[in-house]
C-alpha cells in the first residue's frame, strides 16, 4: 500500500443485519472483500475499505460488524448509527425494500435526522423495476430521496455513488488541516495497555490541543507536544483519552479510530502490556500498521510488572510474535512513572529516518550485483530468474521495483530484504518489494 498524503472522507454504512450492507459495500469497493454474513451479529475484523468512483476516493466503514452482545437488536443498530454519525462525513442508511420499515429502522432514523451529517437512503434488494414502488414508500422516513439499488446485481449503484460523492466533502489536503512540517505520531494498542498514561507523560501540562478539524470527521483532536526539543503532532488523542472509553461500544469505536489514526500517522508507536501475553488484538493492530506502510516503534509498557520469571517468557514470546517486525526499534517503558519514556524520541527519529531512506539507483544496482554474485537465485525448472535492474521509486515506506527475467521465490525476496536491511539500515520501517517480470 502506498502512503496516503491526504485524509479521505469517510462514509459509514448503517442498517439492520441482513439488509445487504456487506453486499452493497462489496459492490461499491468493486471486489469481494467484505464478509457477507448470513448470521447476524458476527464481528468482522476489517471495517475500513478504500473505494473509488469517478476518480474520487473515499473510505467506507461497515458498522455492521459491531455486535454489542445482549442489548437487543434495536439498541444495537441505534448504537451503530451513533458511532457512524460520530465518525463519518456522511452516512449511508440501508433499508431492505422488500421488508420495508421496522421499529429499529425508525430508532435509527431519529438519530440520523438529529445529526448534521448528510444521510443517503438506499432501498436495497430492488432487483428489478417492479420493486421500485416499494422503494418509493421510503420517502416517508423523511430522509430525502430513497435510492433504489440492488447490491447483489448492481442495479442503481451508479446513481447512488454519484449521490454519495456529492454528499462527501472534497478530499482535504493534509497541509490544509494540520500544521505543516510536524511529524505525525499515532499511539496505538488495545485498551488498557497504557496509551493514555503514556500520552499524559509525554504531553505533560504544556501541550497544545490542535483543533477538531472543522467540519470533517470524528472531532479528532491532535496535540502538538514538545519532545526532545522538537514539536510533534500526536494524532487523534481524543481517541486515546478516557472519555471515549466510557462511551458504549468503545472497543469497536476504538478500533475504528485506530485505523483512522494509523492512516494519518507517519510513525506508529505500538504499545504492548509487558505484564500480559501478546494477544490477537495486538497482532491485528500490528498488521494494520504494516499494511498501511507506516514506520513503527514497539513500546513494551508496564515494565515495572515484568519480573525475572516473566521476563524470560516475555522475551521468547516477543521473539515469536513480533518476528515480522524484527526491524522495529523496541523500548521498554513504565508509563506510570515515566521510566525510560525519554527513549521514545530517539526511537521515533530512527524509525522515521529508515522510513524515508532512499538508495540511489547506482548504489542499489551495485549492491544487488554483489548480492546475486554471492548468492544467486536457485534454478527453477531449468531456469534461473535474474534481476536485470532495480530502482527505488519511493520512500515512506521504501519501495523497490525489481525488473527480473522470471518470478523470484518468496524466500529469495526475504533474502533480498534481509540484505537490504544489513546494508542500508531501514530500521523501523517496512520495505516493499515489487517485481516486474519480463519474460
Ligand atoms: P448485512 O448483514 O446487512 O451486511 O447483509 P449481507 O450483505 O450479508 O446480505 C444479507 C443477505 O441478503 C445475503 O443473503 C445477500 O445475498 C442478500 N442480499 C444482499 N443484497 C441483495 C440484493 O440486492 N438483492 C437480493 N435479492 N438479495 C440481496
Ligand atoms: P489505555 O487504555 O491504553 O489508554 O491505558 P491506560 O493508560 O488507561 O492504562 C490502563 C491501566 O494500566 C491503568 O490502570 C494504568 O494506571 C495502568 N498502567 C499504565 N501504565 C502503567 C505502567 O507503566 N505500569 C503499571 N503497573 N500500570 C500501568
Amino acid at each position: 500500500m502506498t502512503t496516503q498524503d491526504t485524509r479521505l472522507p469517510i462514509l459509514a454504512v448503517v442498517g439492520r443485519p441482513n439488509v445487504g450492507k456487506s453486499t452493497l459495500v462489496n459492490r461499491i469497493i468493486g471486489r469481494r472483500e467484505a464478509v457477507v454474513q448470513d448470521v447476524p451479529g458476527v464481528t468482522r475484523d476489517r471495517v475500513f475499505y478504500d473505494a473509488d468512483w469517478n476518480g474520487r476516493s473515499f473510505q467506507l466503514v461497515d458498522t455492521g460488524g459491531w455486535d454489542p452482545d445482549a442489548k437487543g437488536l434495536g439498541g444495537s443498530i441505534a448504537a451503530q448509527a451513533e458511532i457512524a454519525v460520530g465518525l463519518a462525513d456522511a452516512v449511508l442508511f440501508v433499508v431492505d425494500a422488500t421488508v420495508g420499515i421496522t421499529d429499529s429502522d425508525e430508532a435509527v432514523v431519529r438519530i440520523l435526522r438529529r445529526s448534521d451529517k448528510p444521510v443517503l437512503l438506499a432501498a436495497n434488494k430492488v432487483d428489478d423495476l417492479r420493486q421500485e414502488g416499494e422503494a418509493a414508500s421510503l420517502w416517508q422516513l423523511g430522509l430525502g430521496e430513497p435510492y433504489p439499488v440492488s447490491g447483489l446485481h448492481g442495479r442503481g449503484s451508479g446513481d447512488l455513488l454519484d449521490a454519495i460523492l456529492a454528499a462527501l466533502p472534497e478530499t482535504p489536503e493534509i497541509d490544509d488541516v494540520e500544521p505543516s512540517g510536524l511529524r505525525r505520531i499515532a499511539l496505538v494498542g488495545r485498551p488498557n495497555v497504557g496509551k493514555s498514561s503514556l500520552l499524559n507523560k509525554l504531553a505533560g501540562s504544556d501541550r497544545v490541543v490542535v483543533d477538531s478539524v472543522a467540519g470533517t470527521t470524528v472531532d479528532p483532536v491532535d496535540e502538538v507536544v514538545t519532545l526532545g526539543g522538537q514539536d510533534w503532532l500526536l494524532i487523534d488523542t481524543a481517541g486515546i483519552r478516557k472519555r471515549v472509553k466510557e462511551a458504549s461500544g468503545f472497543e469497536y469505536y476504538a478500533s475504528l479510530r485506530t485505523s483512522g489514526a494509523i492512516d494519518r500517522a507517519e510513525v506508529c508507536v505500538l504499545v504492548l502490556d509487558g505484564g500480559q501475553k501478546v494477544s490477537e488484538q495486538d497482532i491485528r493492530i500490528l498488521q494494520q500498521t504494516r499494511e498501511a506502510g507506516r514506520a513503527l516503534v514497539v513500546a513494551i509498557n508496564k515494565w515495572d510488572l515484568v519480573d525475572e520469571d516473566r521476563r524470560s517468557f516475555l522475551e521468547r514470546e516477543l521473539e515469536q510474535e513480533l518476528v515480522q517486525v524484527q526491524w522495529a526499534p523496541r523500548i521498554n517503558i513504565t508509563a506510570r512513572t515515566g521510566w525510560h519514556v525519554d527513549r521514545l524520541v530517539p526511537a521515533l527519529e530512527k524509525a522515521l529516518e529508515g522510513w524515508e531512506t532512499r538508495i540511489g539507483t547506482g548504489a542499489l544496482n551495485t549492491f544487488l550485483g554483489r548480492l546475486v554474485a554471492e548468492h544467486p537465485h536457485p534454478v527453477r525448472g531449468g531456469k534461473q530468474p535474474r534481476i536485470v535492474y532495480a530502482t527505488q521509486p519511493s520512500t515512506a515506506p521504501p519501495t523497490f521495483v525489481l525488473f527480473t527475467s522470471g518470478k523470484l521465490d518468496a524466500a529469495y525476496e526475504r533474502y533480498i530484504e534481509r540484505r537490504l536491511r544489513e546494508e542500508f539500515g531501514f530500521v523501523g520501517t517496512p520495505i516493499v518489494l515489487q517485481q516486474r517480470v519480463r519474460e
